[in-house]
């Protein structure tokens, strides 16, 4: 399920390095260094390359090409069969890897993906959690990935392309156009070689000159297409993550990063109160309920940690919510601990819900329901910002009275 992402929009397109290769040469290190080639019988003399070691690419070895082409362009090469059963297997673990960093991914293939970084703090944050994501592939998976940082999934996607293998391409917002202008034009997405024979044709070769072209020229030479790249040598593109329907669909969550770390209970009692609200808002809005909480909680080292508990009924109710992630930090936290990011997520949703009955149930809606109601049609009269809970409102009062105190800056949250 989607949720309103305010502010700036960061995707981060991470790519692993030669993937079938790296694979084997995982299992076996003997490889490392060689020109290895997957796809084609072991003699090279049938068959295609899928996939092709770096040293192997410096011979000229290109995926797509017939293996006995690539066995003369590298006779020196070793030709594996392809293992896609264990391809697969690795890949799971890699999506699996992208989710605990963000719900919001859309893969792209077995060893793609785009992930929404919008939440983690600005395009500073973004970049700091790529090099992380980046960094725990390796250390938990023994395998490189090229990530690309920018503002847009096309740009993002040229990034993490431009130094494989192991790169890391950072585009901040702004400077998209300084950045696409003097790369080949046969850089942007969907310009194939057929694409880049018609822009030869009309002598564009770099980003740079493709943009001296107005829409109305792209528009006859290229019909619907000619608007796209339009937009796109001019580092513009507004598609949005596209999360597939069974993972999107089977969570909500929110979480915040904060500018200062936080250790008080009572900081972090209000992070999560505003967090469960969000996220008890956002499934009562679908009319959905889920059964399974979900924490999240970063240390100021980047340790990331995830807790779950599966409630005996499914809830939306902020207070139920609330509690359990409240309960779940409690468990999990030490005293003295900081954190620089929580996140609370409900899933393993249904639009079936069976909520437990209250004591005080009127007109078939427990107390806590009736809350959330009231909560919910009091934001969507007068806007979310101008009514705070009590126990926000308390919160926030203490925190003013420490600040005042202390003269210090406030907490500045980014949310996702
Ligand atoms: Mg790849």
């Amino acid at each position: 399920m989607r949720m309103e992402t305010p502010g700036e929009r960061i995707v981060a397109h991470v790519d692993m390095d030669a993937f079938y290769v790296a694979v084997e040469v995982l299992d076996d290190p003997r490889l490392r260094g060689k020109a290895v080639v997957v796809g084609g019988s072991p003699a090279g003399s049938r068959g295609v390359v899928c996939s092709a070691s770096y040293e192997a690419r410096a011979f000229g070895v290109r995926s797509a090409m017939p293996a006995i082409t690539a066995k003369k362009l590298c006779p020196g090469a070793v030709f594996l069969p392809v293992r896609g059963s264990r391809y697969s297997e690795m890949s799971s673990r890699i999506h699996a890897l992208f989710g605990r960093f963000t719900p919001r991914v859309q893969p792209i293939s077995i060893d793609e993906a785009f992930l929404d970084l919008s939440g983690f703090g600005g395009f500073e944050g973004a970049v700091r959690e790529a090099r992380f994501l980046k960094k725990t592939i390796l250390e938990t998976l023994g395998l490189t990935a090229s990530v690309g940082v920018a503002s847009n999934k096309s740009v993002a996607k040229i990034a993490s392309d431009l130094e494989k293998p192991d790169g890391f391409v950072v585009v901040p917002p702004g400077t998209e156009r300084d950045f696409l202008d003097p790369l080949p034009v046969r850089r942007i997405w969907g310009v194939g070689p057929k694409a880049g024979a018609s822009l030869a044709e009309l002598g564009i070769r770099t980003v740079g000159q493709l943009r001296e072209f107005d829409r109305d020229t792209l528009l006859r030479r290229f019909g619907k297409w000619g608007n796209q790249l339009y937009l796109l040598c001019r580092g513009i593109d507004d598609r949005d993550i596209e999360i597939p329907e069974d993972a999107g669909a089977g969570s909500v969550s929110a979480q915040s990063t904060f500018h200062r770390d936080l250790d008080l209970w009572e900081d972090l009692e209000e992070q999560l109160l505003q967090l469960s609200e969000r996220v008890s808002r956002a499934a009562r809005a679908k009319g959905l309920a889920g059964r399974t909480v979900t924490l999240r909680a970063r240390y100021p080292d980047f340790r990331t940690v995830t807790r779950n508990r599966t409630l005996a009924s499914p809830t939306r109710s902020t207070d139920v919510l609330y509690r359990t992630a409240a309960e779940l930090l409690r468990v999990l936290s030490r005293p003295g601990d900081r954190f620089r990011l929580l996140g609370v997520g409900l899933s393993r949703l249904t639009d079936r819900i069976l909520v437990q009955r209250g004591l005080f149930e009127e007109e078939g809606e427990t107390v806590g329901e009736r809350i959330d109601r009231v909560m919910d049609q009091a934001r969507d009269r007068i806007g979310s910002e101008a009514l705070v809970r009590g126990r926000l409102l308390k919160a926030a009062r203490r925190r003013r009275e420490r600040r005042a105190r202390r003269g210090g800056d406030d907490t500045v949250r980014h949310h996702e």
